[in-house]
């Protein structure tokens, strides 16, 4: 019971952008830019390096599927490069947008459990 209570707590944290601490508040101030901190626990985010891990699965997972998209639109269809292009580049602008914020909570979540089991040992 206390294992689903953790996922489902997880998918909250990942999916509505909650601060892992206390579960109140969002973590970003406009669409995807990190929070300094919680308002509701102070929670400090910016000592959480994400580095750049958070982009390059963004960048991966939007490639890979604006890239299927494009072949098999390609294939099918065979359009002209404007209809591409009209087609794909507002397609990967709002995927980027999509995917940055749960994989930001994701990252984020995961630093903060790796510093919460490194203060316990
Ligand atoms: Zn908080």
């Amino acid at each position: 019971m206390n294992r689903y209570r953790a996922i489902f707590d997880l998918l909250k944290i990942i999916f509505l952008g909650l601060c892992p601490s206390c579960l109140k508040d969002s973590i970003f101030n406009n669409i995807v830019i990190l929070k300094k901190e919680c308002p509701n626990c102070s929670e400090d985010f910016s000592k959480y390096n994400l580095g750049d891990a958070d982009n390059f699965f963004v960048i991966l997972i939007v490639g890979i599927i604006i890239m299927c998209g494009l072949i098999l639109t390609e294939i099918n269809y065979k359009p002209s490069l404007y209809t591409h292009i009209i087609i794909w580049i507002p397609a990967t602008i709002i995927l980027s947008i999509i995917f940055t914020r749960p994989i930001k909570s994701f990252f984020l979540y995961i630093g903060y459990e790796l510093r919460r089991n490194q203060k316990d040992i």
